[in-house]
């Protein structure tokens, strides 16, 4: 008897013909959202913990802190339910911290050392007379930390930004650490040419392991025709993966699990590459892939 195939969501559209998946060199989740995820759990076990924002920005993730009991709140809010709060891998300014001691709380701290070493930077710029500019999105958890001890910081999302900026005679720049490095690095030439007689000076503190994401996905470019991006929609990291393989004119699809996928999605690709956010288990990727391999799919690793 024949056996039916299991229903992968979406409209049939035909059986698709063969299809390569290559996964990338380097994907999903770094350590510091994996540290931040082992702290919440081990706090769990002896606390009830109120997560202040998004410990990462991954649903899945998020539900199975929701699972253990664990509670989600507002950073720049004024109370928890629970004494112990867990500032996330994104960070918080100095000033937030002391805000939630001050009140009484238990604060516990996952900001991961990639982003402290971003707030170390951006202080000494400041301390050296420099004026304090983040590249970066202006209501990312991150980017609110970084300038949150420093009211005169901007915020570059875009070169349209750069028109806001004062005359100063010194700028001190650095990058939220998921940015893509090339489009920041255009963004600190740009500001070169529009302020000659300035100094700008830039410290690169887009972390390694988005790097290594982004190389790896150029890797991915040249030889695939769809790439899919596992991770949420609120990961910039992972949204970035999807913008720069658009950029490049490659299709891309940016899915949170296994089951956003179809064979409509699928259907008369040659070869699909894979790649996910800093912020997604690879137990995630290897649903997708295994999904993937059931329309069809067969999987090489670069
Ligand atoms: S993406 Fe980079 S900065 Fe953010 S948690 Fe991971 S390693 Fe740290």
């Amino acid at each position: 008897m024949l056996k039916e195939p299991p229903f992968l969501g979406g409209d049939f559209v035909g059986q698709s013909k063969g299809f390569e998946i290559i996964i990338a060199s380097h994907y999903g989740m770094c350590f510091g959202v994996r540290d931040a995820i082992t702290l919440a759990e081990k706090r769990a076990k002896s606390a009830k913990l109120t997560i202040l924002g998004e410990l990462v920005h991954n649903e899945v993730v998020r539900e199975k802190m929701r699972s253990l009991g664990i509670r989600e709140g507002d950073l720049f809010g004024t109370r928890a339910s629970t004494r112990e709060v867990l500032v996330t891998a994104h960070g918080a300014s100095d000033q937030e911290k002391l805000r939630w001691e001050k009140m009484g709380y238990d604060l516990k701290d996952s900001t991961c050392p990639l982003v402290r070493k971003a707030h170390d930077s951006l202080a000494s710029l400041v301390a050296g007379g420099y004026f304090p500019v983040v590249i970066g999105k202006k209501e990312h958890a991150e980017v609110r930390g970084l300038t949150g001890d420093f009211p005169d910081a901007r915020v570059i999302e875009g070169m349209e930004d750069l028109k806001t900026l004062p005359i100063m005679p010194k700028y001190g720049v650095v990058s939220q650490t998921t940015q893509l490095i090339d489009r920041v690095r255009c963004l600190v030439s740009a500001m070169e040419e529009q302020f000659p007689e300035s100094e700008v000076c830039f410290r690169d503190t887009v972390c390694q392991p988005t790097k290594n994401r982004q190389r790896a996905l150029g890797e991915l470019l040249g030889k695939c025709d769809l790439i899919v991006v596992v991770g949420g929609q609120n990961s910039n990291n992972s949204r970035e993966l999807v913008k720069s393989a658009r950029r490049a004119g490659v299709d891309s699809l940016l899915i949170s699990q296994a089951g956003e996928l179809s064979r409509e999605k699928v259907c008369g690709r040659e070869r699909i590459g894979v790649t996910a956010g800093t912020s997604t288990q690879k137990a995630c990727v290897e649903k997708v892939v295994q999904a993937m391999e059931q329309l069809g799919g067969k999987c090489r690793r670069l």
